[in-house]
């Protein structure tokens, strides 16, 4: 019997799933929500149907492209929009339409707020990189990085620490240097078109879940949403999932796809695993919140994505611009800081402020949320310890965006974790195989 069950619908658990099918594996996908999607997913309010959180890909996310475009997922679902850095009256950084590296080159050029002192700083930065292959002998913090290579107040306010914060989602002095570096190496030092913008037109969850859904319905495997799974048992060579409706299924070989903070939960049969529980619940988490805000029709950006200087919010978004409903904002507050402390209502006026410090004499929103998730990823510090993909115990695997990758915990970490988990897995059922022949 080869059954393989997947504990968690996020890119990561649904990546896996994907992989195993196309291997021919019988799977079943068990998720606890009534979405697909995890931290990646479409959510309702007062009848709007917005994302969990406002996502951006890179060109870099190449296993996650990839995998979208296996489930023949048009490439007009992601708006590609050309590295852009804008910060009304502060900085205006454009990559251009060119061949890497002059994209970035004439970008730095003709951004008009850069002094030359900070096009130098920059390319001081790009170079010593490239001078240590892109690998630091022992981590430490990316201000730490920022000091080492001179990088000017400018750079540091304005490029480099919103780049950390948006990608790493750890605030710079707590921030492990090598993971910013690898971002930097992928995005900014290939060709061009790994540093572009690639935005979802659609929701998250119609993105890639559904797509990997409706792949897997076709190739016999088994999505259950609104199914939680409460822990696993083995019993002799197979696994056991405990959880209604499916107490008793018998499983092969088990993926654990589930955030980091739900491992512990769901593994605490397994004496032999007790290190990875601990070295899980070790992890720390950080915070990202979206207040969204819906205006007049007539509202629009001076442009779809704007960096917002001095003020609780740090990026604004016209999701009228990305394809979605016009007078649609969505701020974004990353990592933990003071803002943490705020009240929702506060949030929601920061928010406000922050639109109409670039459309004066704005209207208050006809409608607004907050939404807040504590645990939006994993602290990305030096210290951080990331599991392997395996465990001690043999056919059963974990995915998620926290496992061991030189990504911080992005879409792409999930969805190559995702591969990685499945690949492992073929590679057992067909070591398996040709020892029973
Ligand atoms: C607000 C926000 C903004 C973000 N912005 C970006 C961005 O711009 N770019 C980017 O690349 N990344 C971004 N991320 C990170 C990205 O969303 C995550 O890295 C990715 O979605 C993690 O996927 P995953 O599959 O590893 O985990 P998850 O998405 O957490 O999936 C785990 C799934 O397991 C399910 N589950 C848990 N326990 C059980 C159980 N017992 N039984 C059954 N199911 C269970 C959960 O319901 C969940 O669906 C953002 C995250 C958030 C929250």
């Amino acid at each position: 019997m080869t059954r393989v069950a997947i504990i968690g619908a996020g890119y990561a658990g649904l990546s896996a799933a994907v992989e195993l099918a196309r291997a021919g594996v019988q799977v079943t996908v068990f998720e606890a929500g009534r979405t697909l999607g995890g931290r990646a997913r479409v959510v309702e309010k007062d009848g709007r149907r917005i994302d969990n959180g406002q996502h951006i890909l890179i060109g870099a996310y190449t296993e996650t492209l990839r995998m979208l475009r296996f489930l023949r997922v048009p490439p007009r679902q992601l708006i590609t929009r050309p590295f852009t850095l804008y910060v009304p009256g502060r900085l205006d950084f454009r990559a251009a339409n060119l061949p890497a590296p002059f994209h970035l080159i004439v970008g730095l050029l003709r951004s008009r707020q850069m002094s030359w002192a900070d096009r130098l700083a920059v390319v001081r930065l790009m170079r010593t990189l490239k001078r240590m292959r892109y690998a630091l002998a022992q981590d430490y913090s990316v201000s730490q990085l920022l000091a080492d290579t001179r990088q000017t107040p400018l750079l540091c306010e304005l490029l480099w620490e919103p780049l950390c914060v948006a990608a790493l989602n750890t605030p710079a002095h707590e921030a492990s240097a090598q993971i910013f570096i690898n971002v930097l190496r992928d995005s900014l030092s290939g060709s061009a078109s790994m540093s572009e913008l690639l935005i979802p037109r659609v929701d998250l969850s119609e993105l890639l879940p559904v797509p990997a859904a409706q792949f897997l319905a076709r190739s016999g495997g088994n999505v259950n949403i609104a199914t939680t799974v409460k822990s696993i048992e083995a019993d002799e060579d197979v696994f056991r999932i405990v959880g209604n409706p499916f107490e008793g299924e018998r499983f092969s070989h088990v993926v654990v796809a589930v955030g980091p903070y739900h491992v512990s939960d769901l593994l605490a049969g397994f004496p032999e695993l007790s290190l990875l529980r601990q070295q899980v619940d070790g992890m720390t988490h950080q915070p990202i919140t979206t207040v969204y805000l819906e205006y007049d029709e007539s509202v629009r950006l001076p442009e779809p994505m704007i960096g917002v200087a001095n003020s609780t919010v740090q990026w604004l978004f016209d999701r009228g611009q990305l394809g979605g409903q016009k007078g649609l904002l969505a701020a974004v507050i990353s990592a933990r800081g003071p803002h943490s402390e705020l009240s929702r209502e506060e949030l929601g006026l920061r928010a406000h402020e922050a639109v109409e410090a670039l459309i004066p004499r704005l209207s208050a929103p006809k409608w607004s949320t907050v939404i807040t998730e504590k645990r939006a990823t994993f602290s990305c510090s030096p210290s951080v310890l990331r599991p392997l993909h395996i465990t001690p115990i043999k056919n059963l695997v974990l995915a998620g965006d926290y496992v061991q990758s030189p990504y911080p915990a992005t879409i792409e970490a999930a969805v190559r974790s995702g591969l990685t988990a499945a690949r492992h897995i073929v590679r057992l059922i067909k070591a398996e195989a040709a020892t029973s022949i």
